[in-house]
């Protein structure tokens, strides 16, 4: 391990760029050099918070004591950033989505191989804990094998802020929100994707998609249904998975929920038939007292690292990426076929990565 300090400059000081000034300052192996904005502004919010502000990218460039450009501008930059990055012998941390396109991507991993440099992609919601707890069950059969998983994000404040309604720019809800959530899935399923069917929602009357639901089916028989949305007033569960001995419900971020699973013990009896609206049903009706059981959700495992460990760990020569640009690809790769199946509205079963 290195003495020194790794030293980062961080491209593009808004929202995300200055959070993550307090993200690699919690890791005693890494430092913020500066930041590099293009609007005044920001470059003099950069300056109040304790940060060098470079007035170019070409002077961060220049700099020889600047290993690594943090890239969290708007999308539709992030390429040209990564490869001046490359080109003059930087590594490289890019926010997702990494890029527009999966052919954007390939050009920024080939800029990065030809200089020797390190590309990695911030997929900062594979640490969730609420991702975690669900991983654990997966892995681990608490509620049996999952067949089927549910993952939504719920808001009702629309899209916010500007870029990310424009189309050019990279913006949207899909690129947005639906590049953690299927990066989740595909990071903890290990099986191809097999088909894909989705619809994007249109509701705010942006030119970029306001919402999305998608649903894909596994090889190994799982079906994950995926849904973002920005005008749910009522939000629906974070997670809601079923497995063959029971089922698992996580609320929110505050990781209120349970499983309920078939008490294995009690003697299998029918259930008692009970009115539902103006029909009766027995189908319907709760199950017989002790049939089930309730329990709380499980402890979520550690990753083996945190995302800015895992990358001083990489560029020192120490440890793979926790998270793969082959990963990264794949999951760019998926959000094309989601496009497509929504456009078209057809299910996409052609997959040249899977
Ligand atoms: P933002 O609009 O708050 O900030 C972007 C900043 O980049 C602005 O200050 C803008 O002036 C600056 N900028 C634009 N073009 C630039 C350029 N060419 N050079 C230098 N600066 C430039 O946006 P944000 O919400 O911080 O999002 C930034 C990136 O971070 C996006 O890729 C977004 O998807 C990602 N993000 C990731 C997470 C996460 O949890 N991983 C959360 C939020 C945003």
């Amino acid at each position: 391990m290195s003495s020194q300090k790794h030293t980062i400059v961080i491209v593009g000081y808004g929202g995300m760029g200055s959070y993550h000034t307090q993200l690699i300052e919690e890791n005693g192996r890494l430092e913020v050099a500066g930041t590099f904005d293009l609007l005044e502004e920001r470059r003099s919010a950069s300056v109040k918070a304790g940060y060098t502000a470079y007035t170019s990218y070409e002077e961060v460039l220049a700099d020889p004591k600047v290993e690594t450009i943090l890239i969290a501008t708007p999308n539709d930059v992030h390429k040209e950033i990564a490869i001046a990055a490359f080109r003059a012998g930087k590594h490289v941390i890019c926010e997702k989505p990494v890029a527009l396109s999966s052919d954007e991507f390939n050009e920024m991993l080939e800029e990065a191989e030809a200089a020797g440099r390190i590309m990695m992609v911030h997929q900062n919601r594979r640490w969730d804990e609420d991702f975690r707890i669900i991983k654990e069950m997966y892995e681990h059969n608490t509620i049996g094998p999952l067949f089927q998983l549910e993952s939504r994000v719920h808001g009702a404040n629309g899209i916010p802020g500007d870029w990310r309604h424009v189309k050019a720019q990279g913006g949207g809800m899909l690129l947005d929100w639906g590049v953690h959530l299927l990066d989740q899935l595909l990071f903890m399923i290990d099986s191809k994707v097999t088909s894909v069917s989705s619809s994007l929602s249109f509701i705010l009357g942006n030119e970029v998609d306001d919402g999305f639901e998608a649903l894909l089916q596994f090889e190994n028989g799982i079906k994950a249904v995926v849904e973002v949305g920005t005008t749910n007033f009522i939000t629906l569960p974070r997670w809601y998975v079923k497995g063959t001995e029971g089922t698992g419900i996580i609320e929110d971020w505050s990781l209120t929920g349970r499983i309920v699973t078939r008490n294995q013990e009690s003697e299998r009896r029918e259930p008692t038939p009970i009115r539902a609206g103006v029909g009766l049903t027995k189908t319907m009706a709760p199950p017989s007292e002790g049939a089930t059981i309730t329990d709380v959700l499980p402890t979520a495992v550690e990753l083996s690292s945190s995302f800015y460990t895992n990358f001083a760990d990489v560029i020192e020569g120490s440890a793979e990426p926790i998270v793969k640009n082959a990963e990264v690809m794949r999951v760019l790769k998926l959000i094309e076929a989601i496009f497509a199946a929504a456009e078209t509205n057809q299910t996409i079963k052609d997959f040249d990565v899977y």
